[in-house]
């Protein structure tokens, strides 16, 4: 697989703290990389460096896989939304993205129009100051602002923290938008994981400066275990039926739960058989890891194989 970002060893050290240990970063081409981790984590860290606003302690990373002077002279192809978006609050979205057009040499009337469009800005009131928009309108514009240039990649640090759902649901719109329409590849850093797991291709999941694992959406679904869930009132009696059925399912920590690994393709059958016997049964469904529990799991218990 080529990879758009690597890095090897890539530490910052702020006074006698780590804020970023020996971190292997690989981000795919085209891809949507969900850089996942607690406040403090190092997150914004590893973004600073890699978009060329921090320098590394130790350690090195590749653009395109160049380094060096010639990785220096890629960064342009990096647009950067770190932290609140640089905008000039007395200008229109309109005229901030012209300003930074012009500034980079690009043609303003032909890209004005279109980075609108990408991001939802589109039908914005042409006179309304930026400094007057939403929280999630400056998001956008932002975004727009980081596209001036048709980078290759976007490096954006939680870009949907903050805002309320429909926002959220919009700014996972442009994300896919970005990467279908323009093929650009995305790192995002949050701590909401439940959104990542909608839009991210892969991820990288720091704590504590390190970065515990990295893997695949795909890999991610296989490892997240599936099992059956049964919610019932006599769980020692759903056990002697599953039992019989020769399925051993284990209590769950919660009350009235109980666990079955593997088997989910018997899930109705169990369900019959249970109803049939007496139980009473409330749910009955095949749970899928979240990225929410996969991440705890990590997080708390080290890293997973
Ligand atoms: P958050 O989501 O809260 O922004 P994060 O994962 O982005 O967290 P960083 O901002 O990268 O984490 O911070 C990592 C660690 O480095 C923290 O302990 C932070 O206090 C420390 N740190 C970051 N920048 C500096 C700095 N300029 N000087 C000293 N310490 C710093």
């Amino acid at each position: 697989m080529s990879y758009i970002l690597e890095t090897k060893g890539l530490t910052k050290i702020y006074g006698s703290k780590a804020a970023v240990k020996e971190v292997n970063m690989h981000i795919p081409e085209g891809q949507i990389y969900g850089l996942i981790g607690p406040n403090g984590a190092g997150k914004t860290t590893i973004m600073r460096m890699i978009s060329g606003l921090a320098t590394p302690t130790r350690g090195d990373y590749s653009l395109f896989g160049k380094t060096g002077a010639e990785r220096g002279r890629l960064l342009s192809q990096v647009g950067v939304l770190i932290e609140a978006p640089g905008l000039y609050p007395k200008f229109s979205a309109q005229e901030n993205l012209k300003i930074k057009c012009i500034a980079l040499g690009v043609d303003w009337r032909r890209e004005v129009p279109e980075l609108l469009r990408l991001v939802g800005l589109e039908g914005v009131d042409p006179r309304k100051a930026a400094g007057a928009f939403s929280l999630g309108m400056r998001q956008r514009l932002g975004i727009a602002l980081a596209l001036v240039g048709e980078p290759k990649m976007l490096v954006l640090d939680e870009p949907i923290n903050g805002l309320d759902p429909e926002g959220i649901k919009e700014m996972r719109e442009i994300f896919v938008r970005m990467r279908e329409e323009k093929g650009i590849a995305i790192l995002i850093s949050s701590h909401i994981l439940e959104e990542l797991d909608k839009v991210a291709d892969c991820y990288g999941v720091i704590n504590e400066g390190t970065l515990l694992d990295e893997f695949s959406a795909e890999q991610l679904h296989l490892r997240s275990g599936k099992y059956v869930k049964i919610r019932a009132e006599e769980t020692d009696r759903a056990l002697e039926v599953l039992e019989r059925m020769n399925i051993s399912g284990q209590k769950m920590e919660e009350r009235d739960c109980i666990r079955v690994t593997g088997h989910t393709d018997r899930t109705a059958e169990m369900a019959k058989a249970l109803v049939t016997a007496g139980v009473a049964l409330q749910e009955i469904y095949v749970h899928n890891m979240s990225l929410e529990d996969y991440y705890l799991s990590m997080t708390k218990g080290g890293h997973h194989d």
